[in-house]
């Protein structure tokens, strides 16, 4: 194999603290589970309490989603094998769009094929050189991803820091086109955005807002429209990104718009243009997924059960569960290396949690990151808490 030396000075010396674990032998990223998701899992031959999965309403092994998928693939085969304006669209396509604009109460929506594509595809199509771009610090790499691809005029905002915002777009008061992008719940912090004061902000600038709702949407709102509907702004935000791989139990992603902007994103966003549209089982199984998440009313309050039970344990044994207030539940830790020993400590005693490190957040800002399910038992959440008191006050996190 011919490899570039450059290249391979480059890969051979990484540096990087993730690696750095393979080196020290705490390397905790990429397990392979050996069986369907839901409470607990099979990973290797044990059987492990999942704090960490977005299957936030616990539909991952929903037999009805199951049997949705099994149906459309054998109705319409495997995959579509084309991109969108060509063949890759099916009935069920158009009707998962229609679907997610009467959800959200929007003219239009457009769906992708990952919720990572949504937000680059928005981004990139809708903002350009002239656009300016005020971003939240802790939002999620495929906005960042985004902006950086449409070549916008970016600032970014300290998280969730509302003079500085105000600021920013006093200060750009000249640019025709101003565009503010956050998340409704951040996905590392678990905390929520201040759309009330965003919105009021965006009115008095003329700028659109994009709201992503990734770990908002199923279960924030009255109607589970996210954070925009708990705030009462849902008429004022130009895009709302949601992806259907977390409460939804699938994979994909859509923006719920108005249908002129739906129609130029379709037609400007790359991500839609070149790639292979969603297969039409899993459009089928995230139809399926809507119907419960509409009709199961359960498993929202399940969720909520399960966050208060936990995040509520935690705080009692003394842990940092930061300033979160959503099934997103941090643990701060601080170093790397505590982080990755706690989280491989914690697998072994039966507890399967994700430890999130830079570049997910700041350097040495290292946090175990609980996310809550409604696939969880009480049992499974009180085993979980008594591993974390092990081996918490093992590495003096608390005593
Ligand atoms: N936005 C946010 C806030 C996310 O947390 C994620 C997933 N981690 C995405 C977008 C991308 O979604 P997906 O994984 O479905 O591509």
């Amino acid at each position: 194999m011919m490899i570039s030396a450059g290249l391979k000075e480059k890969i051979d010396n990484e540096t990087f603290p993730i690696m750095e674990g393979k080196r020290t032998g705490n390397y905790v990223f990429e397990p392979s589970f050996a069986s369907a998701q839901s409470g607990s899992a099979k990973l290797g031959d044990h059987q492990v309490v999942m704090l960490t999965s977005n299957n936030y309403l616990g539909l991952a092994t929903n037999e009805e989603i199951k049997q949705a998928l099994k149906q459309a693939t054998d109705l319409y085969g495997s995959g579509t094998c084309g991109a969108r304006l060509h063949n890759g669209t099916t009935i069920l396509h158009r009707q998962l769009e229609q679907r997610c604009a009467d959800y959200f109460g929007t003219e239009d929506a457009v769906i992708l094929s990952a919720g990572y594509l949504t937000n680059v595809a928005a981004i990139s199509a809708v903002a350009d050189r002239d656009t300016l771009v005020v971003t939240d610090q802790l939002n999620h790499m495929s906005i960042v991803d985004g902006i950086k691809l449409s070549g916008a005029q970016v600032r970014i905002f300290r998280h969730n820091d509302m003079q500085k915002l105000e600021y920013i777009l006093e200060k750009n008061a000249s640019f025709n086109k101003k565009i503010i992008i956050v998340e409704g719940v951040y996905s590392m912090d678990g905390d929520l955005a201040p759309l009330r004061t965003i919105n009021e902000l965006s009115k008095k600038y003329g700028a659109s807002i994009l709201v992503d709702e990734a770990h908002s949407f199923g279960f924030i709102g009255k109607k589970g429209r996210g954070v925009s509907e708990l705030l009462g702004v849902e008429q004022d935000v130009h895009m709302r990104m949601i992806t259907f791989s977390k409460s939804l139990a699938n994979v994909g992603g859509c923006i719920a718009t108005d249908r002129k902007t739906a129609t130029y994103i379709k037609h400007y966003a790359n991500q839609y243009i070149f790639n292979a549209s969603l297969p039409p089982a899993i459009v089928a199984g995230t139809l399926k997924a809507f119907d419960l998440l509409e009709t199961e009313q359960w498993r929202v309050e399940k969720l909520w059960r399960n966050t208060i039970r936990f995040r509520k344990g935690m705080i009692h044994l003394g842990f940092d569960t930061m300033n979160s207030s959503s099934p997103v539940v941090p643990i701060y830790v601080g170093s790397d290396e505590i982080n990755m020993k706690m989280t491989k400590e914690l697998l072994a005693e039966g507890v399967y949690i994700a430890t999130a490190m830079y570049p997910a957040v700041p350097m040495n800002e290292s946090r175990l990151r609980a996310t809550i399910t409604a696939a969880l038992t009480d049992d499974e959440i009180d085993f979980a808490l008594k591993k974390f008191e092990k081996v918490g006050k093992k590495y003096e996190l608390i005593h």
